[in-house]
């Protein structure tokens, strides 16, 4: 293992923690949990990255998520250019706007009509507000592990037991702001019903990601999401899927489409920009319909539906649509990593689980198996530490945490995959030792 050269990417983190807190726009760039200054972004180009001392990696943390086609993808910027001399935004409808909404309903069976907005955060706050204002109740419920962006009444963790409150997981969160928040455990349905049954009538809506991509990866039980669906029926409560990840990733048309559950509400983001800033909310026709300026729930966007967004988007979503292999390649990409870790760790004698589902896989230095928050928690992040270290001195970019999954991309090839096993195995001999 080679020593890698960073000191361009640490004099420009000295620098940078003067003027913006942390040194970073967004936390988890700080590369806190794995005991290491942030590497600083000179260029990216397909699976690749390159930091400003010249070293290149595989990335797998792909802007965590939009990358779908690979970075700098030809797909997504093609006329670009062009479009952005037409002017970058008018703060004025167009066609464009039309094409996506268009483009996103005929993807998504939970979804008549969409609003976009310029963040995943966004998608899910306004999602959140339309479903009080639909429903008239105050009450939402979101599970431990679920992450969806930093809006106050969802930086949430439980108290003791499911049948807490929400306490704020943030300073500056009132207590006040998450009063109105529940917190369940994803895959209990029974504490779910529980919830259910002492809130019954004041629960709005239950949000959640059908397939968590923010505690790691972690699959939801057999009948899980179905079970959910039916307590948010029998309750009259919305049922709200974050999508924000595994839309146009798990498959084209999400979570819902693999798993035949239709939500009231989806949120978007990500991949739907085409690596510019975009998010996303839709749902039935009689709940968008009651979103201003149609009907009295509030909500709005100085760069809403951003032409170059859009473009880029659209690009991106077309493609995808064009070719329904991708999602199976992508699929044995993902296979391929899951088996190949899988072979190391048994041949190490490591332990650790590999979580897959579909095109979504990570790996835990747990026992196993992994299906709850609270086995996620019992991973050991300082052995992942020393993992993500070990792998970045092999050239190999992998989230900076232990709680993430690795975004794959159609630019990741097969010689790339099989760098990324042997990287592997060479890191489980040093962790087995
Ligand atoms: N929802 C999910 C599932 C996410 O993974 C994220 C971000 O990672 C968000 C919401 C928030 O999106 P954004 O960071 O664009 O605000």
């Amino acid at each position: 293992m080679r020593m890698m050269d960073t000191a361009r990417s640490d004099k420009l983190f000295e620098r940078a923690r003067e003027v913006i807190p942390g040194g970073v726009n967004s936390p988890v760039r700080a590369f806190a949990s794995v005991g290491r200054h942030p590497l600083f972004v000179e260029r990216a180009e397909g699976a690749r990255v390159w930091d400003v001392d010249g070293n290149a990696f595989i990335d797998y943390i792909g802007s965590w998520g939009p990358s779908i086609l690979g970075h700098a993808s030809p797909v997504a910027l093609e006329g670009i250019g062009e479009q952005a001399l037409k002017g970058t935004t008018y703060g004025l409808p167009t066609e464009l706007e039309i094409q996506m909404a268009e483009q996103i309903v005929e993807a998504f069976p939970g979804m008549d009509m969409v609003r976009m907005v310029n963040s995943g955060t966004e998608a899910t706050m306004s999602a959140i507000r339309l479903a009080r204002g639909f429903t008239g109740r105050e009450m939402v419920v979101k599970f431990e592990g679920c992450y969806h962006g930093h809006a106050d009444q969802l930086l949430v963790k439980s108290g003791s037991g499911a049948l807490t409150l929400g306490i704020p997981t943030s300073a500056g969160v009132p207590g006040e702001s998450t009063r109105n928040t529940l917190v369940g455990s994803y895959n209990d349905l029974q504490g779910l019903e529980e919830l259910f049954r002492n809130n019954g009538g004041r629960i709005a809506a239950v949000i959640m990601e059908p397939v968590p991509g923010n505690m790691g990866v972690v699959a939801p039980r057999e009948g899980f999401l179905m079970g959910v669906r039916s307590l948010c029926d029998r309750h009259g409560s919305l049922l709200i899927f974050d999508e924000v990840i595994s839309g146009f990733r798990l498959a084209y048309g999400g979570a819902q489409t693999v798993y035949g559950i239709r939500p009231d509400i989806t949120c978007l983001g990500k991949i739907i920009g085409g690596g510019l800033p975009v998010g996303a909310y839709g749902g039935r026709r009689e709940i968008m319909s009651r979103v201003a300026p149609a009907g009295d729930v509030y909500q709005a966007g100085t760069l809403s539906g951003n032409p170059l967004a859009m473009r880029m988007g659209l690009q991106v979503l077309r493609h995808l649509a064009k070719h329904p292999e991708f999602y199976r390649e992508l699929e044995e990409k993902a296979r391929f990593l899951e088996e190949g870790f899988g072979a190391n760790l048994r041949r190490c004698g490591v332990e650790a689980a590999v979580n897959r589902v579909g095109t979504m896989v990570c790996q835990f230095f747990a026992k196993g198996p992994v299906e709850t928050y609270r086995q996620v928690m019992e991973s050991d992040t300082k052995r992942y530490a020393a993992y993500f270290n070990r792998m970045l001195e092999q050239g190999i970019l992998m989230p900076p945490s232990q709680f993430e999954a690795l975004f794959l991309s159609g630019a990741h090839e097969e010689r790339m995959l099989e760098m990324t096993v042997s990287a592997h195995g060479k890191a489980m001999e040093t962790l087995a030792e």
